[in-house]
């Protein structure tokens, strides 16, 4: 039988257990402090817990922890970038990057991704695995047990799509802002989309304080379609429409990302397109200079493009703000270094 994930239980599901073997309950709380705040790793770190129930523990349950394979640091100190290995040999990547209102880490959900956008590079080797909410966790404990460094934002933009990984999100999202555990504000925490309206729903529903992004990346289903192949089953006024509603179920504004393709959708009435679509709803729109790769000859757009896309939006009284390029030098695009690694070994 396989073995109790114990890093990806509630606390509640963690007192579950504990009656099951006929141990004393309050002793799930320690249990939870030490895998979830002080970040330890194994069974024997748990010294005040009686040697017999971490023996008991361990019979019926495990604690998977991720290794690091690869560390990468930009040029300018501000950007870190981490391969790391799950239990079962596959390595996916995790990003942090250091801001003046503190540190935010940037998640992967799953391993590959089969949402197929054209531009990204983790979708290249296709769909492999979702991550556990353990893994999920794990790689924010990591970097803070490596760095040293408090962890204040989390970002789910990493590799994989989070909502096609539901459940787990969820739950890895619930442990993650728990009081009891490292306690980081759900409002400090933006979980991005391709999408899955009716998972977008799911979402609004959960009464979570998260943000929720959706990568818009056009103004149109036409030019949508050129880029995400999810945009052929939604299109993009019914993932408005899951957008306002989870507006109106949390109060949180809704974010749009937008990734900026030289020719493709940076032109001045793409602009007036999408500022028609959104106004009135509150939001905010992220430009990013789509980052090429090598597998694709997507170019991205000149600044001066980028820069007046910018201007027409806000002529719309749009909040909008171009994302600055972190970490370029290190791979530091969805997917970059897990896919170079790949290639590297396997041949
Ligand atoms: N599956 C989620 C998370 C993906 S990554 C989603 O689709 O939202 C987070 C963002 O980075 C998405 O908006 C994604 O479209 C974008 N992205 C991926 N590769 C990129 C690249 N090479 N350049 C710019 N943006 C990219």
């Amino acid at each position: 039988m396989a073995k109790i994930d114990l890093k990806s239980l509630s606390l509640d599901e963690l007192k579950e257990i504990l009656v099951q073997i006929k141990d004393k309950p309050f002793r799930a709380k320690q249990i939870y402090e030490w895998l979830h705040v002080k970040l330890v790793t194994n069974f024997d770190e748990m010294t005040n817990i009686p040697k017999q129930l971490r023996e008991r523990l361990s019979e019926i349950s495990e604690i998977t922890n991720l290794t690091v394979v690869d560390k990468l640091e930009s040029a300018g100190g501000e950007t870190s970038k981490f391969l790391f290995r799950l239990y079962d040999g596959r390595v996916l990547e995790s990003v942090l990057m250091r801001y003046h209102h503190g540190n935010s880490v940037c998640i992967s959900s799953q391993v590959g991704c089969k949402m197929g956008c054209k531009f990204c590079a983790s979708t290249i080797g296709g769909f492999e695995r979702n991550l556990t909410p353990a893994e999920m966790l794990d790689q924010i404990y990591q970097i803070q047990r490596i760095s040293g460094e408090r962890v204040s934002n989390v970002v789910v933009m990493g590799t994989g799509e989070p909502l096609d990984n539901y459940d787990n999100l969820v739950k890895f999202i619930r442990i993650l802002t728990d009081e009891n555990g490292l306690n980081i504000s759900q409002r400090n925490i933006t979980v991005s989309t391709c999408g899955l309206v009716e998972k977008m729903k799911q979402l609004a529903d959960e009464e979570l304080q998260i943000t929720l992004a959706l990568s818009l990346h056009a103004p149109n289903d036409n030019v949508r379609q050129q880029l995400m192949p999810i945009a052929n089953k939604v299109d993009i006024s019914s993932a408005i429409k899951a957008c306002e509603y989870y507006y109106q179920k949390t109060g949180r504004r809704i974010t749009f990302e937008y990734s900026m393709v030289e020719g493709v959708n940076d032109l001045p009435e793409h602009a007036r397109e999408l500022a028609t679509r959104i106004k009135g709803l509150n939001c905010h729109v992220n430009l990013i200079p789509v980052n090429p790769i090598k597998e694709r000859d997507y170019r991205q757009s000149e600044s001066k493009n980028i820069q007046n896309f910018k201007n027409i939006l806000e002529k719309y009284r749009i909040n909008v703000t171009i994302r600055r390029e972190m970490g370029t030098d290190i791979n530091a695009a969805c997917g970059q270094l897990r896919k170079s690694y790949i290639d590297q070994t396997s041949v």
